[in-house]
Protein backbone atom coordinates (compact mmCIF):
# COMPACT_ATOMS: atom_id res chain seq x y z
CA UNK A 1 0.00 0.00 0.00
CA UNK A 2 1.38 3.29 -1.08
CA UNK A 3 0.94 5.99 1.79
CA UNK A 4 2.00 8.51 -0.06
CA UNK A 5 -0.91 9.05 -1.36
CA UNK A 6 -2.68 9.66 1.45
CA UNK A 7 -3.85 13.44 3.07
CA UNK A 8 -1.52 13.57 5.77
CA UNK A 9 -2.28 16.56 8.56
CA UNK A 10 -1.22 17.11 11.79
CA UNK A 11 -4.64 17.47 13.83
CA UNK A 12 -5.57 19.72 16.55
CA UNK A 13 -5.08 18.95 19.74
CA UNK A 14 -8.31 19.27 21.88
CA UNK A 15 -8.39 19.91 25.78
CA UNK A 16 -8.24 17.52 28.05
CA UNK A 17 -11.77 16.02 29.23
CA UNK A 18 -10.88 14.17 32.58
CA UNK A 19 -13.16 11.74 33.78
CA UNK A 20 -13.85 12.15 37.82
CA UNK A 21 -14.07 15.00 40.49
CA UNK A 22 -12.07 17.26 39.06
CA UNK A 23 -11.97 21.32 38.38
CA UNK A 24 -12.61 21.82 35.19
CA UNK A 25 -10.99 25.21 33.66
CA UNK A 26 -9.55 23.67 30.55
CA UNK A 27 -11.79 23.97 28.01
CA UNK A 28 -14.16 27.19 28.41
CA UNK A 29 -16.96 25.63 28.51
CA UNK A 30 -20.10 27.01 31.00
CA UNK A 31 -19.98 26.02 34.69
CA UNK A 32 -23.71 26.03 34.97
CA UNK A 33 -25.94 23.46 33.23
CA UNK A 34 -28.33 24.60 30.27
CA UNK A 35 -31.34 25.93 30.17
CA UNK A 36 -34.51 24.20 31.61
CA UNK A 37 -35.86 24.31 28.17
CA UNK A 38 -33.43 22.77 26.77
CA UNK A 39 -34.22 19.65 29.11
CA UNK A 40 -37.70 19.55 28.67
CA UNK A 41 -37.22 19.89 24.95
CA UNK A 42 -34.86 17.02 25.04
CA UNK A 43 -37.46 15.00 27.30
CA UNK A 44 -40.23 15.70 25.73
CA UNK A 45 -38.76 14.95 22.23
CA UNK A 46 -41.08 11.63 21.16
CA UNK A 47 -38.38 8.64 20.54
CA UNK A 48 -39.91 7.94 17.19
CA UNK A 49 -38.78 10.75 15.68
CA UNK A 50 -35.37 9.07 15.89
CA UNK A 51 -36.32 6.82 13.12
CA UNK A 52 -36.44 9.45 10.56
CA UNK A 53 -33.79 11.57 9.32
CA UNK A 54 -33.45 14.93 10.62
CA UNK A 55 -34.64 18.31 8.90
CA UNK A 56 -31.58 18.84 6.91
CA UNK A 57 -32.66 22.88 7.00
CA UNK A 58 -32.25 22.68 10.26
CA UNK A 59 -35.42 25.06 10.38
CA UNK A 60 -36.99 25.14 13.78
CA UNK A 61 -32.79 26.33 14.73
CA UNK A 62 -32.82 28.46 11.88
CA UNK A 63 -36.04 30.45 12.74
CA UNK A 64 -35.54 30.63 16.37
CA UNK A 65 -32.03 32.39 14.98
CA UNK A 66 -33.87 34.25 12.94
CA UNK A 67 -36.30 36.24 15.54
CA UNK A 68 -33.76 36.39 18.43
CA UNK A 69 -31.02 38.34 16.08
CA UNK A 70 -33.87 40.22 13.34
CA UNK A 71 -31.63 38.24 10.38
CA UNK A 72 -33.41 37.16 7.93
CA UNK A 73 -33.87 32.97 7.76
CA UNK A 74 -31.79 32.97 3.98
CA UNK A 75 -28.38 34.66 6.41
CA UNK A 76 -28.64 31.82 8.57
CA UNK A 77 -26.48 28.84 8.34
CA UNK A 78 -26.28 26.05 10.74
CA UNK A 79 -23.79 23.26 11.63
CA UNK A 80 -22.55 20.76 14.27
CA UNK A 81 -21.07 23.18 16.55
CA UNK A 82 -18.72 26.26 15.13
CA UNK A 83 -15.62 24.07 14.35
CA UNK A 84 -17.82 22.70 11.47
CA UNK A 85 -18.76 25.95 10.77
CA UNK A 86 -15.90 26.94 10.53
CA UNK A 87 -14.24 24.02 8.71
CA UNK A 88 -17.46 24.13 5.80
CA UNK A 89 -16.47 27.91 5.18
CA UNK A 90 -12.92 27.17 4.73
CA UNK A 91 -13.96 24.40 2.15
CA UNK A 92 -16.66 27.03 0.37
CA UNK A 93 -14.71 30.41 0.71
CA UNK A 94 -10.38 30.11 0.46
CA UNK A 95 -10.25 28.83 -2.97
CA UNK A 96 -8.31 31.55 -4.92
CA UNK A 97 -4.75 29.68 -4.04
CA UNK A 98 -3.69 33.18 -2.78
CA UNK A 99 -2.22 33.08 1.19
CA UNK A 100 -5.48 33.49 4.12
CA UNK A 101 -4.51 35.82 7.08
CA UNK A 102 -4.62 35.20 10.35
CA UNK A 103 -3.20 36.22 13.31
CA UNK A 104 -0.01 34.34 14.77
CA UNK A 105 -1.44 33.59 17.89
CA UNK A 106 -4.93 32.68 17.87
CA UNK A 107 -7.78 29.89 17.52
CA UNK A 108 -5.27 26.81 16.75
CA UNK A 109 -7.54 25.44 14.68
CA UNK A 110 -7.14 27.85 11.64
CA UNK A 111 -3.74 26.51 10.23
CA UNK A 112 -4.96 23.02 10.58
CA UNK A 113 -8.17 23.37 8.68
CA UNK A 114 -5.66 25.59 6.76
CA UNK A 115 -3.66 22.24 5.87
CA UNK A 116 -6.48 19.51 5.49
CA UNK A 117 -7.73 21.60 2.79
CA UNK A 118 -4.59 22.88 0.97
CA UNK A 119 -5.18 26.24 1.76
CA UNK A 120 -2.29 28.29 1.80
CA UNK A 121 -1.64 30.91 4.48
CA UNK A 122 0.46 33.58 6.34
CA UNK A 123 0.28 34.58 9.22
CA UNK A 124 0.06 38.44 10.52
CA UNK A 125 1.76 38.65 14.24
CA UNK A 126 -0.64 40.46 17.17
CA UNK A 127 1.42 43.18 18.42
CA UNK A 128 3.23 42.80 21.54
CA UNK A 129 -0.29 43.75 23.61
CA UNK A 130 -2.29 41.51 21.31
CA UNK A 131 -3.67 43.68 19.75
CA UNK A 132 -4.66 43.23 16.12
CA UNK A 133 -1.86 44.90 13.32
CA UNK A 134 -4.34 46.18 10.85
CA UNK A 135 -2.40 46.95 8.60
CA UNK A 136 -0.79 43.40 8.02
CA UNK A 137 -4.74 42.68 6.97
CA UNK A 138 -4.62 45.26 3.94
CA UNK A 139 -2.14 43.37 1.66
CA UNK A 140 -3.70 41.40 -1.07
CA UNK A 141 -4.82 37.79 0.02
CA UNK A 142 -6.95 35.02 -0.41
CA UNK A 143 -9.38 35.29 3.18
CA UNK A 144 -8.85 36.51 6.21
CA UNK A 145 -10.36 34.66 9.40
CA UNK A 146 -9.97 36.34 13.02
CA UNK A 147 -11.51 35.42 16.49
CA UNK A 148 -13.03 38.33 18.26
CA UNK A 149 -12.69 38.21 21.07
CA UNK A 150 -9.60 36.56 20.26
CA UNK A 151 -8.63 33.23 21.66
CA UNK A 152 -6.61 32.76 24.07
CA UNK A 153 -5.48 36.03 24.71
CA UNK A 154 -9.41 37.13 25.55
CA UNK A 155 -8.40 40.40 23.97
CA UNK A 156 -11.63 42.52 22.09
CA UNK A 157 -11.19 44.22 19.08
CA UNK A 158 -13.28 47.24 18.29
CA UNK A 159 -15.95 47.37 15.50
CA UNK A 160 -14.67 49.79 13.81
CA UNK A 161 -11.38 47.48 13.55
CA UNK A 162 -13.60 44.73 12.11
CA UNK A 163 -15.04 47.24 9.80
CA UNK A 164 -11.32 48.62 8.32
CA UNK A 165 -10.26 45.17 8.06
CA UNK A 166 -13.72 44.64 5.77
CA UNK A 167 -13.71 47.67 3.77
CA UNK A 168 -9.50 46.97 2.85
CA UNK A 169 -10.82 43.45 1.65
CA UNK A 170 -13.60 43.60 -0.96
CA UNK A 171 -12.65 41.22 -2.96
CA UNK A 172 -12.04 38.18 -0.05
CA UNK A 173 -14.04 36.64 2.71
CA UNK A 174 -13.68 37.68 6.15
CA UNK A 175 -14.72 35.25 8.89
CA UNK A 176 -15.18 37.03 12.07
CA UNK A 177 -15.40 34.32 14.78
CA UNK A 178 -17.76 35.27 17.68
CA UNK A 179 -17.36 32.43 19.86
CA UNK A 180 -16.64 34.96 23.04
CA UNK A 181 -18.52 37.59 22.02
CA UNK A 182 -21.36 36.83 24.60
CA UNK A 183 -19.28 37.53 27.04
CA UNK A 184 -19.11 41.32 26.96
CA UNK A 185 -18.08 42.62 23.22
CA UNK A 186 -20.28 44.22 20.51
CA UNK A 187 -20.71 42.19 17.85
CA UNK A 188 -20.27 42.78 14.05
CA UNK A 189 -23.61 41.23 13.00
CA UNK A 190 -25.03 44.36 11.97
CA UNK A 191 -22.11 44.95 9.42
CA UNK A 192 -23.39 42.13 7.58
CA UNK A 193 -26.25 44.35 5.97
CA UNK A 194 -23.58 46.76 4.90
CA UNK A 195 -20.67 44.08 3.52
CA UNK A 196 -21.39 41.07 1.16
CA UNK A 197 -17.61 40.08 2.28
CA UNK A 198 -18.22 39.26 6.06
CA UNK A 199 -19.49 35.79 7.50
CA UNK A 200 -19.97 35.88 11.60
CA UNK A 201 -20.00 32.75 13.41
CA UNK A 202 -21.26 31.69 16.68
CA UNK A 203 -21.67 29.22 18.89
CA UNK A 204 -24.04 27.62 21.41
CA UNK A 205 -20.62 25.94 23.59
CA UNK A 206 -19.79 28.42 25.40
CA UNK A 207 -22.28 31.07 26.41
CA UNK A 208 -25.41 28.91 26.44
CA UNK A 209 -23.69 25.23 28.46
CA UNK A 210 -24.30 23.53 25.39
CA UNK A 211 -20.63 22.23 24.08
CA UNK A 212 -22.15 18.49 24.42
CA UNK A 213 -24.60 19.43 22.14
CA UNK A 214 -22.33 20.55 19.19
CA UNK A 215 -24.60 23.94 18.10
CA UNK A 216 -22.74 26.52 15.72
CA UNK A 217 -24.72 29.16 13.17
CA UNK A 218 -23.10 31.31 10.92
CA UNK A 219 -24.26 34.66 9.88
CA UNK A 220 -23.71 36.37 6.10
CA UNK A 221 -25.50 37.72 3.08
CA UNK A 222 -27.89 35.53 1.34
CA UNK A 223 -25.21 34.54 -1.46
CA UNK A 224 -22.06 33.32 0.95
CA UNK A 225 -24.94 31.41 2.82
CA UNK A 226 -25.92 29.96 -0.42
CA UNK A 227 -22.66 28.86 -1.67
CA UNK A 228 -21.86 27.34 2.36
CA UNK A 229 -25.24 25.44 2.42
CA UNK A 230 -24.63 23.96 -1.10
CA UNK A 231 -21.05 22.74 0.07
CA UNK A 232 -22.68 21.59 3.06
CA UNK A 233 -25.14 19.53 1.35
CA UNK A 234 -22.86 18.04 -0.80
CA UNK A 235 -20.84 16.63 2.10
CA UNK A 236 -23.77 15.91 4.32
CA UNK A 237 -26.76 16.73 4.28
CA UNK A 238 -27.72 15.72 8.03
CA UNK A 239 -25.16 17.42 9.79
CA UNK A 240 -27.36 18.48 13.14
CA UNK A 241 -29.43 15.41 14.55
CA UNK A 242 -33.06 16.47 16.04
CA UNK A 243 -32.49 16.38 19.54
CA UNK A 244 -29.68 19.06 18.62
CA UNK A 245 -32.16 21.25 16.71
CA UNK A 246 -34.43 21.17 19.19
CA UNK A 247 -32.12 21.94 21.84
CA UNK A 248 -30.62 24.60 20.09
CA UNK A 249 -34.74 26.09 19.36
CA UNK A 250 -34.95 25.74 22.87
CA UNK A 251 -31.90 27.72 24.24
CA UNK A 252 -32.23 30.55 21.81
CA UNK A 253 -36.11 31.15 23.38
CA UNK A 254 -35.01 30.92 27.12
CA UNK A 255 -33.51 34.32 27.15
CA UNK A 256 -33.57 34.82 30.68
CA UNK A 257 -31.99 31.86 31.85
CA UNK A 258 -29.05 32.82 28.93
CA UNK A 259 -28.70 36.45 30.73
CA UNK A 260 -28.47 34.99 34.22
CA UNK A 261 -26.04 32.70 33.80
CA UNK A 262 -23.90 35.08 31.48
CA UNK A 263 -23.91 37.50 34.04
CA UNK A 264 -22.71 35.03 36.55
CA UNK A 265 -20.29 34.32 34.58
CA UNK A 266 -18.77 37.90 33.71
CA UNK A 267 -19.25 38.65 37.66
CA UNK A 268 -16.92 35.66 38.31
CA UNK A 269 -14.49 36.39 35.46
CA UNK A 270 -14.22 40.35 37.72
CA UNK A 271 -13.89 38.82 40.90
CA UNK A 272 -10.78 36.38 39.31
CA UNK A 273 -9.39 39.26 37.46
CA UNK A 274 -9.06 40.93 40.84
CA UNK A 275 -7.53 38.01 42.56
CA UNK A 276 -4.87 37.46 40.04
CA UNK A 277 -4.58 41.34 39.55
CA UNK A 278 -3.75 41.66 43.66
CA UNK A 279 -1.21 38.24 43.08
CA UNK A 280 1.12 40.23 40.76
CA UNK A 281 -0.69 38.52 37.44
CA UNK A 282 -0.97 40.27 33.93
CA UNK A 283 -3.42 39.35 31.66
CA UNK A 284 -5.38 41.22 28.39
CA UNK A 285 -8.39 42.67 29.88
CA UNK A 286 -10.54 39.50 29.02
CA UNK A 287 -13.91 40.33 27.57
CA UNK A 288 -14.31 36.59 27.18
CA UNK A 289 -15.12 33.16 29.85
CA UNK A 290 -11.55 32.91 30.56
CA UNK A 291 -8.47 34.70 31.80
CA UNK A 292 -4.99 34.15 30.07
CA UNK A 293 -2.56 35.20 32.60
CA UNK A 294 1.38 35.18 33.21
CA UNK A 295 3.51 36.00 36.24
CA UNK A 296 6.54 37.25 36.12
CA UNK A 297 9.17 34.52 36.80
CA UNK A 298 6.72 32.09 37.03
CA UNK A 299 7.25 29.29 35.25
CA UNK A 300 3.84 28.01 34.06
CA UNK A 301 4.12 24.63 32.70
CA UNK A 302 5.47 23.76 36.06
CA UNK A 303 2.70 25.56 37.80
CA UNK A 304 0.25 23.34 35.28
CA UNK A 305 1.05 20.35 36.31
CA UNK A 306 1.08 21.17 40.02
CA UNK A 307 -2.55 22.28 39.43
CA UNK A 308 -3.38 19.05 37.83
CA UNK A 309 -1.90 16.96 40.67
CA UNK A 310 -4.84 18.82 42.72
CA UNK A 311 -7.31 17.86 40.00
CA UNK A 312 -7.43 21.63 39.04
CA UNK A 313 -6.96 21.25 35.08
CA UNK A 314 -6.31 25.13 33.37
CA UNK A 315 -4.95 25.59 29.70
CA UNK A 316 -1.02 25.48 28.66
CA UNK A 317 -0.23 26.38 25.70
CA UNK A 318 4.07 24.75 24.42
CA UNK A 319 4.07 27.56 21.82
CA UNK A 320 6.28 30.31 20.77
CA UNK A 321 5.15 34.13 22.22
CA UNK A 322 2.73 32.34 24.60
CA UNK A 323 4.03 29.89 26.65
CA UNK A 324 4.73 31.82 30.00
CA UNK A 325 0.94 31.66 30.09
CA UNK A 326 -1.56 30.05 31.53
CA UNK A 327 -5.49 30.14 30.31
CA UNK A 328 -7.92 29.80 32.82
CA UNK A 329 -11.58 29.37 32.06
CA UNK A 330 -14.43 30.58 34.54
CA UNK A 331 -16.01 27.79 36.63
CA UNK A 332 -18.23 28.73 39.35
CA UNK A 333 -17.43 31.09 42.41
CA UNK A 334 -16.77 28.27 44.47
CA UNK A 335 -14.75 26.85 41.76
CA UNK A 336 -12.59 30.15 41.38
CA UNK A 337 -12.17 30.51 44.97
CA UNK A 338 -10.48 26.93 44.90
CA UNK A 339 -8.07 27.58 42.30
CA UNK A 340 -6.70 30.88 43.43
CA UNK A 341 -6.36 29.32 46.78
CA UNK A 342 -4.59 26.64 45.46
CA UNK A 343 -2.73 28.84 42.92
CA UNK A 344 -1.46 30.84 46.15
CA UNK A 345 0.14 27.37 47.65
CA UNK A 346 1.17 26.45 44.47
CA UNK A 347 3.59 29.75 44.39
CA UNK A 348 4.48 30.56 47.93
C1 LIG B 1 -14.49 27.06 21.34
C2 LIG B 1 -14.17 27.77 20.07
C3 LIG B 1 -14.73 27.37 18.85
C4 LIG B 1 -15.48 26.09 18.65
O1 LIG B 1 -16.59 25.94 19.36
P1 LIG B 1 -17.66 24.83 19.03
O2 LIG B 1 -17.83 24.08 20.28
O3 LIG B 1 -17.18 23.97 17.89
O4 LIG B 1 -18.86 25.61 18.64
C5 LIG B 1 -14.48 28.13 17.73
N1 LIG B 1 -13.69 29.21 17.80
C6 LIG B 1 -13.11 29.60 18.93
C7 LIG B 1 -12.24 30.81 18.94
C8 LIG B 1 -13.33 28.88 20.10
O5 LIG B 1 -12.69 29.23 21.22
Amino acid sequence: MREDNFRKVIPYTPGEQPGGRVIKLNTNECPYPPSPYVVRALTEMDPDRLRLYPDPLCTRFIKALSSYYKVPENMIFAGVGSDDVLSMCFMTYFNSGREILFPDITYSFYDVWADVYRVPYKTVPLLDDFSLDVEGFKAGNGGVIIANPNAPTGRLEKTETIEEILKANNDSVVIVDEAYIDFGGESALPLIFKYDNLIVVRTLSKSRALAGMRLGYAFGNEKLIKYLNDVKFSVNSYTLNTPSILAGEAAIEDDAYFKEIRDKVIKVREETKQSLKEMGFEFCDSMTNFIFAKKQGMDAKAVFEKLKERNIYVRYFNKPRINEYLRISIGTDEEMKTFIKALKEILE
